[in-house]
Formats: C-alpha cells, sequence, structure tokens
C-alpha cells in the first residue's frame, strides 16, 4: 500500500446463530454502531424455525442479514471423515460449516467481531476464530448484561424468543449431537421429516459393521423410546436449570459447546 491509498476501515461484524443470546445483541447495538454489518452461516441444516427467526431479525434490525454458506455441504465433509458422524470431540462440522466460511468472508479485513456471551456466564473460548486481523469484543459482558437482561431485550424488541425454544434449548443444525435425550423426543414431534432424516445419517457402516449413532447412549429410536419411557426424566425440561447443563454428554465442557453455532 503506497502513502496515498487511504487506510480501508475496520469493519464491525455480528454473527447470528439464530439464537437467543447473538439476537439481542444485534437489538442491543444496532443503534449504537449504525456500521454494523450482520451474518448468519447457513449450515444447509438449520430449522425451520430459525431460518423464520433470522427473517424477522432482518426486518427488525432494518439491513440485510449476509448468508454465509461453506464451499461444499455436510454430506461432502462426511465423505471427507469417512462417514465419521461429528462429535463433540470431532467438531469437523462447526470448523467447516461455520468458522471457515466466516474466515472467508472476512478475508484479510481488519474486523472486530461482536460476541454474545454474557455477564453471567462462565469464560469461554471455544471455537473463535483466531485470525490476527479478527478482534473479538464482548459487549454484554463488558456492560454487565445477564440472562434477565438478554431476555428483557428480546421481550421490548416484540421478537420474543424463537419459537423451537419451546421445545429445544439452542439453535443449530437439527441433527446437531448436543442435543440433548429430551430434545431428539422434540425433533421427532415437531419435525418428524427431518428426524427420519438424522436417523439417516446413522446407517453408515464401516466394515466391522458398526453403526455411527449421534449419541453414545445408542441410535436415535433408542434415544427416543427410553426418553419416552422415563417421564421423571423428561420434567426436568420445565426446571428452572441453566438448560446448557443438560447437554447430554457429561464429558463435555459444556461451556465448550458449539459457541459459534448457538449463541
Ligand atoms: S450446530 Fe452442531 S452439528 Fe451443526 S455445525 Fe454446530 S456443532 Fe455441528
Amino acid at each position: 500500500m503506497n502513502d496515498e491509498t487511504p487506510a480501508k476501515p475496520v469493519r464491525h461484524l455480528l454473527g447470528l446463530s439464530g439464537g437467543k443470546d447473538s439476537s439481542a445483541l444485534a437489538i442491543y447495538l444496532r443503534d449504537r454502531i449504525p456500521d454494523m454489518e450482520y451474518f448468519f452461516a447457513d449450515t444447509g441444516a438449520e430449522l425451520p424455525e430459525t431460518l423464520e427467526y433470522i427473517d424477522l431479525l432482518e426486518d427488525y434490525l432494518g439491513k440485510p442479514i449476509a448468508k454465509l454458506n461453506a464451499r461444499r455441504d455436510f454430506d461432502y465433509y462426511l465423505k471427507l471423515h469417512n462417514n465419521y458422524l461429528p462429535s463433540p470431540r470431532q467438531r469437523w462440522c462447526t470448523i467447516n460449516l461455520k468458522l471457515l466460511p466466516f474466515e472467508n468472508y472476512v478475508g484479510d479485513d481488519d474486523v472486530i467481531s461482536y460476541i454474545a456471551i454474557r455477564a453471567d456466564e462462565p469464560a469461554r473460548a471455544g471455537y473463535l476464530s483466531t485470525k490476527p486481523n479478527i478482534k473479538t469484543c464482548f459487549p454484554f459482558k463488558e456492560d454487565g448484561l445477564n440472562k434477565e437482561d438478554i431476555t428483557h431485550i428480546l421481550e421490548e424488541s416484540g421478537l420474543g424468543l424463537p419459537k423451537y425454544y419451546s421445545w429445544r434449548s439452542r439453535s443449530g443444525c437439527y441433527f446437531c449431537f448436543f442435543q440433548r435425550h429430551e430434545e431428539w423426543v422434540g425433533l421427532q414431534k415437531n419435525h418428524p421429516e427431518l428426524y427420519e432424516r438424522a436417523k439417516e445419517y446413522e446407517k453408515s457402516e464401516d466394515e466391522s459393521g458398526k453403526i455411527y449413532t449421534w449419541n453414545q447412549a445408542g441410535t436415535l429410536d433408542e434415544i427416543v423410546s427410553r426418553a419416552q419411557l422415563a417421564p421423571e426424566k423428561k420434567k426436568t425440561m420445565s426446571r428452572p436449570k441453566k438448560l446448557i447443563d443438560q447437554l447430554t454428554d457429561p464429558d463435555e465442557d459444556p461451556d465448550d459447546a458449539c459457541l459459534i453455532c448457538t449463541l
């Protein structure tokens, strides 16, 4: 760059997942940062409720939300990983379907990326870009906003919560392996066709005849059957307990769960 070339302005970017926290952050910052750019990395496996909510949010914000797509779809990357379904320890889906599309969208531009981690959450570090031209900013943490504040922001805007919150605790792919057992039941009930599609992915077999499943506890049908037979367990859906604490895999650090997909 020669001396006469004006420096490119820093871009302000806010990634929306269709979850409550990033949506509330977009509303919170709408008038504070007028040149904010919004984006949504669409995995191609999003819930219809998520896509609907992103449209509503776009209307509310009065600006387009850039829809980012991965270079290839989930099935392509699944084959690339020898049909091993992603899991909390092998989160190739997050990297290929969420993180890389974001980094490609940014390119070499200097960017401030606004992240919706709340003040009442423990520190989370998982799956944020580490590119040197991408700086992260945590307005809710800096301004001390907690879960109640986020709910208030969404209610006051008139948007409320995305509809999937009546049966599922987070945004993300319909087949996301982070779902609790009761949420698979919710998928079967609310989107039977998506549930069947998720089941089809479990049919891949290697030479030993092993069936790959979304959850270590068994196939989806086994998980759903057990959850339906355990009414006491199902009642936990309505307990006033942090939903993120109710993940299916007790070995996974819940605070590291799919940060980029679900905020
Ligand atoms: S929502 Fe779940 S399945 Fe989808 S990309 Fe994120 S971690 Fe992977």
